[in-house]
């Protein structure tokens, strides 16, 4: 062993909801025995070095006499928690000719040290694999307790130990690792199905246009009349997502620690957060340096659904006007600032006025003042509502026909979404709802009678917003339709999908 050594093994810290590889370098030299570690550590990774130095000596293996110089890079990003235990561990068994310096250079260490030499699991370690595979890097090793998430990722081969010297042993090809459990796949989506809604024929075909576009929807109607159903369901006519949208999704939700099972979320999320939930349980929150995402972060590349939306406070309607604009929330908080990934679908639903019974059928009759009522449908506002594509009105008659299911809506609204996915191929979005207003007149303009329809909607009452948010809608009836451009008839069933609220109500 030769007395100045320098080695480099991998480990990875989250912030936010992604990962990001740390390089360790390690630099053994004569001189006083002291350890320093230098990188924008904090108080818990400066602690590392302690737990380092006594799983080492308590695994048999030998701390080093001399100076360690400890340096973890990229510098300017922040490290924190005891995740980086195992990589600075295996740095100074590397530096000190302990272990091959080439065996550890490009393998990437996820695990807090026990005093022992155990190796313990740490939180977001999926979102480190992910980061790992996308650098390239295939090695992990990890605890037994974050094994089955990480294989979530099909690019990475991580691998479980249980200790320290089971690590050294298995990259020296000496040892196996770990069995690995076995992965369950629960979908949800399933569960609940399109045909158990009976009659409803309106609002399940409404349903399918807006999974064809991403559209945001809107829907009113009585208590107990079947809103709920009809959102949860949306989720299993959606396309499911892809390989992509699966990592991001999978990774928020091990973060969150909201996975449900040991599987990739394939299906869009659908989270329906009470209109009681704090601001923190929609935008986020942050503990030390752990954030939690909320549930506007958990339905990104799904569904966000509002029940009774307008007994949301205002403060949190406000709240999602930034990602439906942007597609992620901006958390500020003093240890930690950054971005949150929240591009969801937003679903509201709305009792027809306060006490429920403005559209009742029964002899219950409505008691709401005038001023109430206009309090109640003010709660949606303006900008709000300007982002919604289609509002219906959800009829009390309750229906008897079965409807089809969800998998036989969800193949029509895949082959759709396909048709627009090959529109959109030299543009930057790939749904109906996101094309921008100066591209859909110049573009993408309806065939002339919906063209004529369009204007004669601008000036009788939907301004020129409206007639944008119409239009949307229209290619996604024309998609549903294979119709090359929207028709006129497209155009008129978009205007009604957008005003169909209003024009039941009245
Ligand atoms: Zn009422």
């Amino acid at each position: 062993m030769s007395d100045v050594a320098l080695a480099r093994s991998m480990g990875a810290v989250v912030s936010g909801v992604s990962g990001h590889l740390v390089q360790v370098e390690v630099d053994h030299s004569r001189g006083l025995p002291t350890v320093g570690l230098v990188g924008l550590p904090d108080a818990s990774v400066i602690e590392s070095k302690h737990r380092a130095k006594t799983a080492i000596v308590n695994s048999g293996l030998a701390w080093p006499k001399g100076r360690l110089t400890i340096s973890l890079s990229p510098a300017e990003l922040r490290k924190h928690g005891a995740g980086l235990d195992l990589a600075i561990a295996m740095g100074i068994l590397g530096a000190t000719g302990q272990i091959d310096g080439e065996l550890i250079a490009n393998t990437v260490f996820l695990a807090e040290l026990g005093l022992d030499g155990s190796l313990r699991g740490v939180p977001g370690a999926l979102p480190c694999v992910i980061a790992a595979a996308q650098a390239g890097i295939h090695s992990v090793v990890v605890p037994l307790g974050n094994i089955a998430h990480c294989r979530i990722v099909p690019t990475a081969s991580a691998v479980a130990c249980s200790d320290l010297n089971h690590v050294v042993s298995y990259l020296r090809g000496e040892s196996q690792p770990l069995p690995q459990g076995t992965t369950t796949v629960v979908d949800l989506a399933e569960l609940v199905d399109l045909s158990d809604v009976m009659g409803q024929e309106e609002a399940r075909w409404a349903l399918e246009v807006a999974a064809v576009g991403r559209h945001n929807l809107s829907m009113i109607g009585s208590p107990g009349v079947g809103k709920t159903l009809l959102a949860q369901r949306i989720s299993g006519i959606l396309p499911p997502l892809t390989e992509n949208e699966t990592l991001q999704v999978t990774a928020i939700h091990a973060v969150a620690n909201t996975l449900t099972s040991n599987s990739p979320v394939t299906r869009p999320p659908f989270e329906a957060p009470h209109h009681s939930a704090t601001m923190a349980a929609l935008v986020g929150s942050v503990h030390g340096h752990r954030v939690t995402p909320g549930a506007l972060t958990r339905a990104h590349h799904g569904v966000l659904f509002l029940d009774e939306a307008p007994e949301f406070s205002r403060n949190a309607l406000e709240a999602l006007r930034q990602p439906l604009e942007s597609g992620h929330i901006a958390l500020s908080r003093s240890s930690w600032t950054g971005l949150l990934p929240a591009k969801f679908q937003l679903i509201l639903a709305a009792n027809p006025c306060p006490c429920g019974n403005a559209l009742s059928d029964t002899p219950k009759v409505c008691g709401c003042t005038s001023v109430a009522l206009r309090k109640y449908t003010m709660q949606i506002s303006g900008p709000l509502r300007d982002r919604i594509d289609i509002n219906i009105l959800i009829p009390n008659i309750r229906g008897v026909s079965e409807g089809e299911s969800s998998a036989v809506v969800r193949e029509r609204v895949i082959a759709a979404r396909q048709l627009s996915a090959q529109r959109f191929a030299d543009f930057p979005w790939s749904t109906n709802s996101e094309v921008p207003p100066a591209f859909l007149r110049v573009h993408f303009y309806p065939e002339a009678g919906g063209v004529d329809l369009l204007n004669s909607y601008v000036g009788y009452s939907g301004g020129l917003r409206g007639s944008h948010r119409a239009l949307r809608v229209a290619w996604s009836l024309a998609d549903l339709a294979n119709h090359q451009r929207p028709t006129r008839d497209d155009v008129a069933l978009a205007i009604h999908l957008r005003n169909s609220e209003m024009a039941m109500a009245s």
